[in-house]
């Protein structure tokens, strides 16, 4: 389980991808529908928290 934030509206959230698929994962943002990248391992990581 990850908690990410979306780059367009800052909101975050909870994300829980398949294992294996992080790096390809988008995510829809529930608050805007904004689909973004994870990143799961850039600099631009969009992953605030990991549990
Ligand atoms: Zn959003």
């Amino acid at each position: 389980m990850f908690i990410v934030s979306c780059p367009t509206c800052g909101h975050s959230q909870r994300c829980q991808p398949k294992a294996g698929l992080v790096t390809d994962k988008r995510k829809r943002c529930v608050y805007c529908g904004h689909a973004f990248k994870i990143h799961a391992d850039a600099p631009s990581s969009r992953i605030i928290r990991r549990e």
